[in-house]
């Protein structure tokens, strides 16, 4: 028991050490986990926006931050929304998620990539994670498929509750993007749409390609605490023409071009991104290689200053990737997993915001009910992983 405590303590003392050295220059009593940085041209394009009373649903920073983030993630086509959500919402809708389906998701991820599974009436189907990527085990998902699921004629089945498995939706953690040859190839065998949440990972590259655009549609976010901020918003992806122009229509109102007439021709969503936000979001884009270069040295840091450590592993890009380190994390050693909200307690008591990984979303009651595999890396990573601060501010000058 003593000797418990001691490593403990011991550990938590190592990484505040670690923050402190590698944090070195910023002065700021708390450390915050994610902090927006609004040093480009922010102030001169929302001051355009309101001058020009352009501030609403029409305008042509929309425009041009479409393009800006269409070229970003390699993509023909994105398509504008107020979140990360909303977009995630009407990627589901698009790739042909429908009422009683279910989706494979991973069971550790942000609630948003679920909650938009529930939004389509669809039920999520957890996945479990593999500790290269943190995200979609591909290998063990096939597996299990085998176990559980049946081809048949155009469509998958799950023969345990008799729903149609409608889509594959992996997500890339912290940008770290999943092993996403294994996934296309896992998706393409079972004839799954692939739909990717892409919100953390603006910026990554598997093998030299942005990710974003290996599916069918993806999803990105510009929420205040991801790599380029909008206030709030988000970017339907695709390289498809025709779900470009769904995407555009249904998150409009579904409302027919016309100068003065109403008519709408389906159920369409009020998911436009203001031209306020987008003005706001185009600075922060033009800034983008900016706070990449940084995150990425900030992540370099960490590492070196964690190389010797025998009880703090830091997460590491996979070697296929470049990621764009949106969030830093640390992995505790198996044997201090059970002391991990008291590592977390003394180091925020230090001045660090530093934070858990997501609670496993299956664990939640609104989804305690949904189907599973066996999840036990994901829980494992639950237990152990620790993000530590991560604004590209803190890579010093
Ligand atoms: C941020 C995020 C989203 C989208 O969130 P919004 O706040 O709605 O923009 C979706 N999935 C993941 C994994 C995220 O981290």
């Amino acid at each position: 028991m003593n000797a418990d405590i001691s490593i403990r303590d011991a550990t938590a003392g190592e990484l505040i050490e670690s923050l402190r050295h590698t944090l070195a220059e910023t002065s700021a009593p708390m450390i915050a986990l994610h902090e927006p940085e609004f040093k480009g041209r922010e102030k001169e394009y929302v001051t355009d926006c309101i001058e020009t009373g352009w501030v609403s649903s029409l305008g042509d920073y929309i425009v041009r931050f479409e393009q800006m983030v269409a070229e970003a993630c390699g993509v023909k086509h994105a398509v504008a929304t107020v979140n990360g959500t909303a977009a995630l919402h009407i990627a589901l809708l698009l790739a042909g998620v429908k009422q009683g389906d279910e989706v494979l998701a991973p069971a550790l991820t942000f609630i948003a990539t679920i909650n938009a599974i529930a939004y389509c009436g669809a039920v999520p189907h957890f996945v479990d994670s593999e500790m290269a990527s943190l995200g979609i085990d591909a290998a063990k998902l096939d597996a299990y498929l085998n176990t559980v699921a049946e081809r048949r004629d155009d469509h998958v089945v799950n023969r345990k509750t008799g729903r149609r498995i409608a889509a594959l939706l992996p997500m890339h953690t912290f940008g770290h993007p999943v092993d996403l040859d294994a996934i296309v190839a896992l998706a393409e065998r079972w004839g799954l749409p692939l739909v990717e949440d892409a919100a953390e990972s603006l910026g990554s590259r598997y093998k030299g390609r942005p990710v974003g655009g290996f599916g069918l549609v993806g999803a990105m976010s510009f929420n205040g605490n991801k790599i380029v901020t909008t206030g709030g918003g988000g970017c339907v992806l695709t390289n498809d023409d025709m779900i470009a122009r769904r995407a555009k229509h249904i998150t409009t109102t579904a409302k027919h071009k016309h100068n003065w007439a109403f008519v709408h021709d389906e159920i369409g969503y009020n998911y436009r991104l203001p031209n306020l936000n987008a003005a706001l979001g185009c600075a922060q884009m033009e800034r983008l290689d900016s706070f990449l270069g940084r995150k990425r040295a900030l992540a370099k840091k960490y590492e070196a200053s964690f190389r010797n450590s025998n009880t703090l592993t830091f997460v590491r890009e996979p070697d296929y990737a470049t990621s764009n380190y949106w969030l830093n994390a640390v992995l505790l050693a198996p044997e201090l997993g059970a002391s991990r909200d008291l590592i977390l307690e003394a180091t925020n008591a230090a001045g660090f915001g530093v934070r858990p990984v997501w609670t496993l979303i299956p664990k939640l009651e609104m989804y305690a009910d949904s189907p599973r595999m066996d999840l036990s890396c994901a829980e494992d990573i639950e237990r152990r992983l620790i993000n530590i601060p991560s604004s590209p501010a803190l890579a010093g000058a």
